[in-house]
C-alpha cells in the first residue's frame, strides 16, 4: 500500500508525472482539479460551489475538498494505495487527512520556477472532449486549435489567463508551499527539480520511492 502526494505550483509538470507513476506502481491517481473539473461540466452541487472560485484562480473552500477526497479515498479501487495530485493545498486539509487516520510515505514537491509556471500555463490549450493538452509553443498540435487526437475545438482554460495564472502562484507560495514545511517534520518531503525531460524528471521521482 503506498500514499504519494504529489504538491507544486499549477504548471508544474505534476500531473503528468502523477499519471506516469500511477501506471507504473498500478494505482489511482486522484486530481482534486479533474474531480471539480468534471463536477462542473455536470452541473452537480458541488460543481455549482466551485465553478466561481476555480474561474477566479481562487481556492475552492477546504470544506468542500475534504468532503470529495474523503469519499473517493473510500472506494475499493483505493485500497492498493494512491497518488494525490493538487490536494493538499492548505495545512488545514493536509490536518483534515492526518485527522482522518491517512499518512503518506512520500510526499514529491515538485520544484518549478514562476517564470516557467507563467509561460507554461499561458500557452496551454485543452482539449475538452477528450482532455488532450497541448501549448502553443512546446507542444502545438498538428492543426491549429484542433485536437489531435479527437478533431475537437481546442479551448484555454478559464483559469490559464495571465492575470489568473499570477494570482494562482500567489495562493500557490502563500496556502501551499507551507505544506512542505509541514510534511518535512513528518519526515516524508522530497524534492524533485523540475528540470530536463519527462524521463528524466520521472527517474529522479522513481529514486526517491526506492524504485
Ligand atoms: P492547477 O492547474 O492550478 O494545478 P488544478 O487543475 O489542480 O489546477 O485545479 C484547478 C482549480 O481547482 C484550482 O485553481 C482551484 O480553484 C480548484 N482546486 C483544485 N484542487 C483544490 C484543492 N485541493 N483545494 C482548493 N481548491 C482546489
Ligand atoms: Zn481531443
Amino acid at each position: 500500500m503506498m500514499k504519494l502526494i504529489f504538491l507544486g505550483p499549477p504548471g508544474a509538470v505534476k500531473g503528468t508525472q502523477a499519471g506516469i507513476v500511477s501506471k507504473k506502481l498500478g494505482i489511482h491517481t486522484i486530481s482534486t482539479g479533474d474531480m471539480l473539473r468534471a463536477a462542473v461540466k455536470e452541473g452537480t452541487e458541488v460543481g455549482k460551489r466551485a465553478k466561481s472560485f476555480m474561474d477566479a484562480g481562487k481556492l475552492v473552500p477546504d470544506e468542500v475538498i475534504i468532503g470529495i477526497v474523503a469519499e473517493r479515498v473510500e472506494k475499493p479501487d483505493c485500497a492498493k494505495g494512491y497518488i494525490l495530485d493538487g490536494v493538499p493545498r492548505t495545512i488545514a486539509q493536509a490536518e483534515a487527512l492526518e485527522s482522518a487516520g491517512i499518512r503518506f510515505d512520500h510526499v514529491i514537491s515538485i520544484e518549478t520556477e514562476d517564470d516557467v509556471v507563467k509561460e507554461r500555463l499561458v500557452g496551454r490549450r485543452v482539449c475538452p472532449e477528450c482532455g488532450a493538452t497541448y501549448h502553443t509553443v512546446s507542444n502545438p498540435s498538428k492543426v491549429e486549435g484542433k485536437c489531435d487526437a479527437c478533431g475537437h475545438e481546442l479551448i484555454q482554460r478559464h483559469d490559464d489567463t495571465a492575470d489568473t495564472v499570477a494570482h494562482r502562484l500567489e495562493i500557490y507560495h502563500s496556502e501551499t508551499e507551507p505544506l512542505k514545511e509541514f510534511y518535512q517534520k513528518r519526515d516524508v518531503l522530497a524534492k524533485v527539480e523540475d528540470e530536463g525531460s519527462i524521463e528524466d524528471i520521472n527517474h529522479r521521482i522513481m529514486a526517491v520511492l526506492g524504485l
